[in-house]
């Protein structure tokens, strides 16, 4: 590797021809970049290695680097034992502390040098562009510095030059790792959200809702750690948990003579596994809840993509008498025409279009449009995040009568539930 025998050499060089092409670029497009600067030390002891640790030092080091990269990162050699990385496209920063927590575990190892096994660690920096700055020089200078502040922290740690990026990705981390043993630890909970018929007041179902405390960030909104669980792929074990406890709660409640259906929120990555049907016969047969008692609701994204098997996974739900609601209508960009291909029951309109209904007066159009689709299609029409009276007549004078928001209820627990129904014995 040239870079590594000839380290003031022209591995520099390319590096600045490299980031200046992907600045150019992302000047122009949406490319992104970021810039990894990278020092191997010894723990606690953020001064240079010694010289004659520098080659060996460096050849293990960048070959392992480059195992956690990707091809179209570049990596040289900064100053002696200490590298740049240039992450192209690293989309929005994610990849970025990907990869620097990569960079820190993989470098945190043993080094032969000269027979003898030495322990290191290292520390990384990392600045982004447009965030901390547009050209070359600064973004180098930015990351470089951010690598001071990680050695001077301790090392064996990345972090960001900007400290709102910094708070964010050891957010995001923390998040990702204590996702990961939620489940065998009990702090997961569904609450369940009642959807009221206002013709009568009765009690048209209920939306299971996936609630997590962390014992180490607390309450976690699913707003914010359900996306996480969807990009690593953990939402299809914690989905399958999600499906069995409702089934196993709906079912009891239909054991108790108060049978109430129950919705179910299901992720894209869950779909198009290929047993899904299988995990939710599973969960159907284990808890013994009849078919029509469980709602799968789906948003227009996880419509969009393999047409045909999706088709025919919620026809072959449907047909075991599964009901199917398309969630969020209204905010995805799928086309009406597209959306109604699909096998459904259940059409819910997202809460952005029942806000200030009927003064708003796009929205009484666009709500006005779904409901009329929605009894074209003979769908029951389900409206989302009702908060006042308001909003609840002018549902009712377009004929949708079912709704769901905090004007009747809040999501709660399944015992505050219990208490809740006993108020009310006719819903
Ligand atoms: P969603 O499925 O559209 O759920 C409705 C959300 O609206 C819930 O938020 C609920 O608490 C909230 N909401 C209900 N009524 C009102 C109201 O009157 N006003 C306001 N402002 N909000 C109201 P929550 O529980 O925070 O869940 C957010 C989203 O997270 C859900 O949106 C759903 O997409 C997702 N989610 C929740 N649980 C699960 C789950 O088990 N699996 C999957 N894949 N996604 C889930
Ligand atoms: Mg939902
Ligand atoms: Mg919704």
């Amino acid at each position: 590797m040239s870079e590594v025998n000839d380290p003031w050499g022209g591995g520099l060089e390319m590096l600045f021809e490299r980031l200046e092409l992907a600045t150019q670029s992302a000047r122009r497009g949406t490319r992104g970049i970021a810039v990894l600067a990278v020092a191997v030390h010894e723990r606690g002891n953020p001064s240079p290695l010694p010289e004659s640790m520098w080659d060996a030092v460096q050849q293990q080091a960048i070959a392992r680097i480059r195992r956690v990269v990707r091809r179209i990162d570049t990596v040289v050699i900064l100053r002696p034992a200490e590298f740049l990385v240039l992450l192209e496209r690293p989309e929005e920063g994610s990849f970025a502390v990907h990869a620097a927590d990569e960079v820190v575990t993989a470098l945190r190892t043993r080094y032969l040098v000269d027979g003898q096994h030495h322990s290191l660690v290292a520390s990384v920096g990392i600045s982004a562009y447009p965030g901390d700055g547009d050209d070359v020089d600064i973004l180098i200078r930015c990351a470089d510095s951010a690598l001071e502040a990680a050695k001077a922290a301790g090392g064996d740690i990345f972090g960001f030059y900007s400290g709102k990026m910094n708070e964010a990705a050891t957010r995001r981390i923390e998040i990702e790792r204590g996702l990961t043993e939620a489940i065998s630890r009990n702090e997961f909970h569904l609450c369940y959200q009642p959807q009221i018929d206002t013709a009568d007041g009765s009690l048209a179902g209920v939306e299971a809702l996936l609630r997590w405390r962390s014992p180490k960030l607390g309450m976690v909104s699913p707003g914010e750690f359900i996306p996480i669980l969807e990009s690593t792929g953990g939402i299809r074990k914690v989905g399958d948990w999600v499906l069995n406890e409702a089934c196993q709660r709906a079912a009891g409640w239909h054991r108790e003579g108060r049978p109430i259906k129950v919705g179910v929120n299901v992720s894209a990555r869950q779909l198009t596994e290929d047993d899904f049907a299988r995990t939710v016969d599973r969960a159907l047969e284990k808890s013994g809840l009849p078919p029509q008692l469980l709602e799968l609701e789906l948003t227009e994204s996880v419509l969009v993509g393999n047409v045909g098997a999706t088709k025919a996974t919620l026809e072959g739900l449907r047909k075991r008498g599964i009901r199917v609601a398309v969630d969020d209508f209204g905010t995805g960009n799928a086309s009406l025409a597209y959306v109604r291909q699909f096998p459904m029951d259940t059409l819910k309109i997202d809460r952005q279009f029942v806000r200030g209904l009927p003064v708003d007066a796009e929205n009484a159009a666009i709500s006005a449009a779904i409901i009329a689709l929605g009894r074209s299609l003979r769908l029951r029409v389900v409206a989302e995040g009702v908060e006042n009276e308001a909003e609840e007549e002018f549902l009712h004078s377009l004929s949708c009568t079912i709704v769901q928001g905090f004007l009747h209820a809040r999501p709660m627990t399944a015992e505050q539930l219990a208490e809740w129904r006993k108020k009310r014995p006719w819903a």
